[in-house]
């Protein structure tokens, strides 16, 4: 970001513009909406200009810019559809110590106006730091028709009522009260006027001071594999609605930033042999928020009920009495598959599909490798990376046969997701090589789509 975004109060303040043109008048339409006292500089104004003076609208100079015009002004903008003439009024400008804007000179210019939507007081400000003015205009457009007309009036009568609404306790209680007006009783009220919307704001408050305090809540949430895409749309509602957000290092920033700004989030996760925060650390923790009444989301990666020691925390909630649900997630076995193309189960190759963790709490994990050995198997080993030549191991002693493909996947459905095929006799030495950064999953019994059609091929050569 390289134009950091805010809202500047010009109430009083001087504004100094240099040009008498089209390009001058579209700047003053916007600039006339503030409370800046405006001065203008043209020795050849347009009428329109000449008008907007003679209506006490702004004042007009009649020659071109000169040093010390610009002195005491809070922005200098140069308007005249000439480039060297600009610059020499910004240059003025920044000798006064004003901030400059160069119309159409994003180079030249210290700050740029933004594309608005204007609900006054509700403003909206899109900006593309000049890389796609034409998504401005289409983002602008969209939110004019969705933004209703009358916001601009609920946010006037509601910042008068604030010093009412002020007696709800600070924090999710005030919060609930105020998204009920702007999202369901104000609209309603609206249509009949300001007084019914006075009234809708008196009634919704003697409601809210009546209402019990929200009980706490624990939501286990499946984040997914990555993709924020792949988040369903419930994780998506009570991330958004979370007071606090307690997440596996698993999850990725562009899920977090669905959480509310207010939300306070915490990451307490593990990470296969790195650092992690003890369970009854995690456990203490989200009984403890939603004992005060927050509403916590437990967010996991992939599905809260693979390999997530979800009972652990729900049994920790029982047994503090704190009300919990669970949003299942997509699996990291369910991503690496669809990365591949391929399908986890399959008529007459396999009747079932297991899911099996290289290592546990006790170090690596023994599965039951004579099933996992049969031809036709597929399995989704989870936490891996480490554990392959364990498993590859395991799996050839029991009598596995050391060419049954075997598919790395790393950060399934990310952007730096990577797949490697090889074969189960192959498969630590691969796993050294690759070297996987970040969550990898084995996919023991399916070979990459392009490589699985190649054996074929080379099958189907041999008969
Ligand atoms: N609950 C999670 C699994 C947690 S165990 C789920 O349902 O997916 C952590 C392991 O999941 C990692 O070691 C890795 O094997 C796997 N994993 C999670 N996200 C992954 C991703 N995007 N790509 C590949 N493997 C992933």
């Amino acid at each position: 970001m390289q134009h950091y975004p805010i809202f500047l109060d010009l109430k009083g303040r001087d504004v100094a513009l240099g040009g008498g043109e089209e390009t001058a008048l579209a700047k003053l339409r916007l600039l006339m909406k503030t409370e800046a006292r405006l001065h203008v500089f043209s020795p050849a104004p347009c009428p329109e200009l000449v008008q907007l003076a003679d209506e006490g609208r702004l004042r007009l100079v009649r020659r071109a810019m000169a040093p010390g015009d610009a002195d005491g002004m809070a922005l200098v903008y140069a308007a005249t559809e000439d480039d060297a003439e600009d610059a020499r009024i910004g240059a003025i400008g920044r000798a006064a110590g004003a901030l400059v804007n160069l119309v159409d000179n994003l180079q030249a210019s210290d700050f740029i106006t933004p594309a608005i939507v204007d609900r006054d007081p509700v403003t909206v400000a899109i900006g593309t730091e000049g890389a796609a003015p034409v998504l401005a205009r289409a983002i602008k457009a969209d939110l004019e028709e969705r933004l209703p007309a009358q916001l601009g009036m609920l946010a006037r009568l509601g910042k008068g009522f604030r010093h009412h609404a002020d007696a709800l306790p600070f924090g999710r209680r005030r919060r609930d009260f105020w998204s009920e007006f702007y999202f369901a009783e104000g609209p309603r009220a609206a249509g009949h006027g300001e007084g019914a919307v006075r009234e809708a704001l008196h009634a919704l408050l003697a409601r809210h001071k009546q209402a019990e305090t929200r009980a706490g809540h624990v939501a286990f949430v499946g984040a997914g594999p990555g993709d924020p895409e792949l988040l369903t749309l419930k994780a998506r509602r009570l991330l958004h609605e979370a007071d606090v957000v307690v997440h596996d290092r698993l999850v990725p920033g562009p899920i977090l930033e669905l959480a509310r700004r207010e939300a306070l989030l915490i990451a307490a996760g593990k990470e296969g042999f790195g650092p992690s925060t003890p369970q009854s650390e995690i456990n203490a923790m989200i009984t403890e928020h939603a004992r005060q009444g927050a509403q916590v989301v437990r967010l996991k990666g992939g599905d809260p009920s693979v390999f997530g020691r979800l009972d652990e925390e729900t049994e920790a909630l029982d047994e503090a009495g704190v009300a919990w649900s669970v949003v299942p997630g997509i699996t990291a076995a369910s991503a690496a598959a669809a990365s591949l193309g391929r399908s986890l189960t399959r008529r007459g190759r396999n009747t079932e599909l297991r899911l099996i963790t290289g290592h546990d709490m006790d170090g690596f994990a023994e599965a039951d490798w004579r099933a996992l050995s049969r031809p036709g198997t597929v399995a989704g080993i989870y936490m891996g990376k480490r554990a392959a030549r364990f498993i590859q191991g395991r799996l050839i002693m029991v009598g596995a046969d050391p060419a049954t493909p075997v598919t790395v996947v790393a950060n399934a459905s990310r952007p730096d997701q990577r797949c490697t095929g090889t074969v189960l006799g192959r498969l630590a030495e691969e796993m050294r090589a690759a070297a996987p950064e970040g969550p990898a999953l084995l996919l023991l019994g399916l070979a990459p789509r392009e490589a699985a059609r190649s054996a074929l091929r080379q099958e189907e050569a041999a008969l």
